[in-house]
């Protein structure tokens, strides 16, 4: 299974797709596993692993993603990029 290209530099309008992504896909409890709650593939489906990498890439911590599918608003806003000494 191949895996969507990450943008080379990830934009703020890259990161809000991706939180789409993670939001819209994210993990439901199902028989026997741990499905896409969007597409029913197993979890994490593509685009919930491309959200990730994307989310990583802005510089997001794990937990922090976390968080936001845990919260499951598509529509929320992430921090900018930390610039050491900006
Ligand atoms: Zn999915």
């Amino acid at each position: 299974m191949w895996d969507i290209p990450l943008p080379p530099y990830v934009t703020g309008e890259d990161a809000q797709f991706a939180v789409r992504a993670v939001v819209v896909h994210a993990p439901r409890r199902w028989s026997g596993g741990t499905v896409c709650r969007n597409d029913a593939s197993p979890h994490p489906c593509r685009l919930h692993r491309w959200g990730r990498r994307v989310l990583a890439l802005r510089g997001l911590r794990a937990a922090e993603i976390d968080l936001l599918i845990e919260r499951g608003d598509p529509a929320a806003t992430v921090r900018p990029p930390d610039r050491p000494g900006a």
